[in-house]
């Protein structure tokens, strides 16, 4: 008898999910390719031979080791630090690392499940992981860090290299942090190997454009959005989740193209400014000073801040979740519509919950996954990979248009998988499926490894 796509995918779904116990995010994240490949399999039931599936859902290699690192009062703490290495059939494992009280193995793992297809969709030749540590930056002095990041290379050096796996950033890694750990790989390694981490400064081998990357991707892909439908960016008032580097980037862009980004938040509340966000004075609080974003209405005296409400309350057309993952819940979505929003494209990493995408679709709200939208950082962190393989450094403008370019790519790459699917419009299942041929293809080529 044969068993239909459904069956079987569903088959493979309920294995893995039982497989990771207590990994909801990692479930959510794999329900939603899982949804996406039975539209695949329907039409190519070759991809479900050879394990193909079973392979993919199942990490390369998972690695969790201990952090052990002294404070400025002399205490010893212990955090727990992570890599998956999830898939290389495209490149070395890329992807970043996450520093936040909220990381355990379920988040790292969802975060490198989502990064292969992300990676995948770029067109760039880079493989899918992802890493992170439970330990808190906030509140650290920059000796703590330091001592901290020094302790979390020294085990996982032996595990990196230009040609194995290359991390980056994400939450709680910037410039700060990739310079620590760049500098005691360094030290280990006894080479200057610039491809092991993106993200570095612009005078130690960084990219122009890497900060910015995630952020302005984001906005492209937004224009090619409003594009689509032949319209542009011009009048359109923006709010944006966050006011890290996703967040503070998307709102330069946002308004460079002629919209008005009108409220912003970090993890204790939001603030409104109707007159169009003040980004440097954002910049001076939260990249020099790692201020608190309720500082802005201390300084604009129009603004207001709201304690611990939601964002998404805050009318507008386009809607930008950057800070973290679940952040847009069903509510968030109903007050979005309510409010008149016409796009929301993820920022950060599966930022709205499955029920919110229900609400938005139902409300034909045009909705573009991460995997698509955020992969601007992702695209330049291969961009600043083939500077350092070339000796080479690239202007601000020429990488910005490269990244844009980028982008338009991954639009034009969605656009059209969701359309050869029948599924006009439907961002997700076009970015999912897109990025899933590419390594689908490249996992066959090699064989069962
Ligand atoms: P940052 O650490 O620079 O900024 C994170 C922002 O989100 C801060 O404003 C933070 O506020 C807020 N935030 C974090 N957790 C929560 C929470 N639980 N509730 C509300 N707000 C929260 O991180 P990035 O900007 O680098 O990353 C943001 C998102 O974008 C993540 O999902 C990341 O995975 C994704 N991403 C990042 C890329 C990059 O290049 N950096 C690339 C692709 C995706 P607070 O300071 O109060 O914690």
């Amino acid at each position: 008898m044969r068993v239909n796509a459904r069956d079987r995918v569903t088959a493979i779904y309920e294995q893995v999910r039982a497989r990771n116990a207590g990994e909801p995010e990692f479930h959510q994240a794999a329900a939603e390719v899982f949804e996406s490949l039975q539209v695949v399999l329907e039409r190519r039931p070759e991809y479900a031979e050879s394990g193909l599936l079973e392979r993919l859902f199942e990490p390369e290699r998972q690695i969790i080791f201990r952090v052990p690192w002294v404070d400025d009062d002399g205490h010893v703490h212990v955090n727990r630090g992570f890599r998956v290495q999830y898939n290389s059939a495209l490149g070395p494992y890329k992807g970043g690392l996450r520093f936040h009280p909220s990381v355990n193995l379920g988040i790292v793992k969802f975060l490198g499940f989502e990064q292969i297809f992300k990676n995948s969709l770029t067109g760039l030749p880079i493989g899918g992981g992802k890493g992170g540590s439970d330990f808190d930056p906030k509140g650290r002095t920059d000796a703590e860090v330091m001592r901290f990041c020094q302790s979390f290379m020294t085990e996982l050096h032996r595990h990196l290299g230009e040609y194995t796996d290359v991390p980056a950033g994400d939450i709680g890694v910037g410039g700060r942090e990739i310079g620590y750990l760049f500098g005691q790989y360094k030290r280990l390694t006894n080479v200057y190997e610039s491809g092991v981490l993106t993200g570095k400064g612009l005078t130690w081998g960084g990219s122009q454009v890497r900060r910015e990357a995630t952020g302005y991707g984001v906005a492209y892909f937004v224009a090619e959005m409003a594009k689509a439908v032949g319209r542009d960016l011009d009048g359109t008032t923006a709010v944006v989740s966050g006011s890290g580097n996703v967040a503070i980037y998307a709102i330069e862009k946002i308004a460079q193209l002629g919209g008005t980004v009108v409220a912003c938040s970090d993890s204790a509340g939001y603030i409104v400014d109707e007159k169009g966000i003040d980004l440097d004075l954002v910049k001076e609080i939260k990249e020099q000073r790692r201020g608190r974003i309720s500082e802005y209405a201390d300084v604009v005296s129009h603004a207001r801040f709201v304690s611990g409400g939601s964002v998404w309350e805050v009318p507008c057309d386009v809607a930008l979740p950057c800070a973290t993952q679940n952040e847009l819940d069903e509510d968030a979505a109903r007050a979005l519509v309510k409010g008149g929003v016409r796009v929301v494209a993820e920022g950060a990493n599966m930022p709205t919950t499955p029920e919110a995408i229900k609400v938005l679709r139902e409300a034909k709200v045009a909705f573009a996954p991460g995997k698509a939208a955020n992969a601007g950082g992702v695209a330049t962190s291969a961009l600043e990979m083939q500077q350092n393989a070339s000796r080479d450094s690239w202007s601000f403008e020429y990488t910005d248009e490269r990244l844009a370019g980028i982008m338009a790519g991954i639009h034009e790459r969605t656009v059209a998988t969701a359309e050869e699917y029948g599924l006009p419009g439907d961002y997700v299942h076009g970015a999912n499926i897109a990025g899933f041929v590419k390594v689908a293809d490249a996992m066959n080529a090699l064989g069962v490894i």
